[in-house]
């Protein structure tokens, strides 16, 4: 078994040089590297042995609590004793202040190791955002230290049996009396709603506060150490993959609970949440993708079967056709991890919010499925292998799969792209993405041909009564585009055998 290496030069040849992260006013290059290299050595050493462990024995609720698989405990508190839970917590909070790269960089090598870990703690840096811009003085000091410190984790409750991509069906309320805000109703599917690596979970709730509709809810906050009884783990889901990260059944019964930011405003609070998560689930993509080509190209290369032309014994990498799906694994693996990159410096730049806007979902979409094809070649390399546990690679496979369904559906992204992604600020977001193209493809035959056809293809999505028909497609083509333009930056950059190769099979697709 191919044990995990954190994709280090990969991803600093990324940020640093794909996505031109030098631009930024505050970028520190030799920083990130830094921290970067600390993270992946204990990810390496300590995070990523506990992973098949962990998916072999899953969590257990007992009593109402939930128990995490073993070394779980034990390495939650030396990642917290480093300080990794604060890494993007302002110093003031007792964190480490670092930017949205950094953390980028290091989730992904998370991820990578130990995807069900990293959902579990990975909640943090964006509820501590969400408190930043909403929470009060004191909602933010009575929090943020402790999220920062790894006292308490946090969750993100949305989802409830009638309401998944439709959240204007929420039913849990929330009823103010006159010792404050009390939580009533039933949340599923909801991310370390219960773990014991950490002393408190803090959750943040979207409950319904006025009448029927989204602008008929608010967002909350409801700490287990606060409510005793009031909040109950009534079960943890069976599923697929990540079998370490339990899924909870949350029924909160009267639950005292602060309302965050304004009443009816609590969608649009989530969405900082959210919109920090969708980023980081690209990268979950991105992560299964480089780890799944890890595990194929190392068995490979090392697997004799069959001959070559000269009649010497050849490796599995020497035929034509296994080489192909390595190179599309390798492929998406550094063409994803552009995309997603690229976005993050512009947030971080926050000079283009309609770019922004437009590319988080094509990066949610392209790159979660990214990750789920590579997984899915990877065990088409390794053959009969592929299929068994042993290698691991079904575990990227069982892993990845979530990735295109939780944090939005990859569907109703697409929508979202085809509809408003088209029409907001009269189509500025797609304008900003047809000049980033321009910018990244310079003049590049190939892909100046799919912009015109892109061009139409936008006009004509425009004209439809019903683009949801052409949503899927319209989308899909606008990933593509997107991802052979940040091929062109990568060619231009690694002019070597290998990666020109790789260049000439992505402009073919
Ligand atoms: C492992 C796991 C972890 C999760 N963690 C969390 C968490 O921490 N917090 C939380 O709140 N939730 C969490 N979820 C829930 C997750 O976000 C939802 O599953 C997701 O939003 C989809 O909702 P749904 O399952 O109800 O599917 P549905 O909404 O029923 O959708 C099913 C399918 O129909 C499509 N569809 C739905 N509506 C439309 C439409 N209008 N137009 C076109 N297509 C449509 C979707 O794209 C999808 O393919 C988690 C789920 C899982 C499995």
């Amino acid at each position: 078994m191919k044990p995990f290496a954190a994709p280090v030069d990969d991803i600093l040849f990324s940020l640093n040089e794909v996505a031109n992260a030098a631009s930024l006013p505050s970028w520190d290059g030799d920083l990130c590297a830094e921290i970067l290299g600390h993270f992946s050595a204990f990810a390496e050493s300590e995070i990523a042995p506990i992973d098949e462990t962990g998916d072999a024995q899953g969590c257990r609720l007992e009593s109402g609590c939930v128990y995490m698989p073993q070394g779980f405990v034990e390495t939650f508190s030396a990642l917290a004793a480093d300080g990794w839970q604060g890494l993007t917590a302002p110093e003031a909070f007792g964190g480490m202040g670092q930017n949205k790269l950094i953390a980028a960089a290091v989730s992904e090598v998370f991820s990578g190791a130990n995807h069900s870990m990293q959902m579990v703690c990975n909640l943090v840096p964006g509820a501590i955002t969400t408190l930043l811009r909403y929470g009060n003085v004191s909602q933010q000091t009575q929090w943020i230290p402790r999220l920062a410190a790894g006292e308490a984790l946090s969750t993100m409750c949305l989802t409830e049996p009638d309401a998944g991509s439709d959240l204007s069906r929420i039913r849990t309320k929330a009823v103010q009396g006159d010792d404050g805000w009390r939580i009533s109703g039933e949340k599923i599917y909801i991310s370390g709603g219960d773990q014991n690596m950490s002393k408190d979970v803090l959750h943040l709730v979207l409950a319904r506060t006025g009448d029927a509709g989204i602008k008929g809810l608010s967002l909350f906050l409801c700490a287990k150490s606060e409510v005793h009884d009031a909040i109950r783990v009534t079960r943890i889901e069976k599923k697929l993959g990540l079998h370490a990260s339990p899924t909870c059944q949350l029924v909160f019964d009267k639950a005292p609970a602060q309302l965050l930011g304004e009443e009816g405003a609590g969608l649009t609070a989530m969405f900082t949440l959210m919109n920090h998560a969708r980023i980081d689930v690209a990268l979950q993509g991105v992560a299964h993708a480089a780890r799944a080509y890890d595990i194929a190209s190392h068995y490979a290369a090392q697997r004799a079967q069959g001959r070559k032309r000269d009649g010497t014994e050849a490796m599995l990498s020497d035929h034509a056709d296994v080489r192909r799906m390595l190179n599309e694994q390798r492929s998406l693996e550094l063409g994803a991890r552009a995309m997603a990159h690229i976005t993050l410096v512009e947030i971080e730049r926050n000079t283009q919010p309609a770019l922004v806007n437009f590319l988080t979902p094509l990066c949610k979409v392209f790159c979660t499925e990214a990750g789920i094809r590579s997984a899915d070649l990877g065990i088409q390399i390794l053959g009969g292998y592929g299929y068994l546990n042993e290698y691991r690679v079904a575990q990227t496979w069982r892993d990845a799969r979530i990735t295109a369904i939780y944090e939005g559906a990859n569907g109703i992204h697409e929508l979202a792209t085809a509809t408003r992604g088209l029409k907001v600020q009269g189509g500025a977001g797609a304008d900003d993405f047809e000049a980033l193209v321009q910018r990244l493809a310079t003049n590049n035959n190939t892909v100046m041909i799919e912009l015109e056809a892109w061009r139409e293809a936008r006009q004509k999505i425009l004209s439809m009564d019903a683009p949801s028909h052409r949503a899927h497609e319209f989308t899909q083509q606008t990933c593509e585009l997107f991802f052979k333009s940040v091929w062109v930056r990568i060619a231009s950059l690694r002019t070597d055998d290998d990666t020109q190769l790789l260049f000439q099979s992505v402009l073919k697709r």
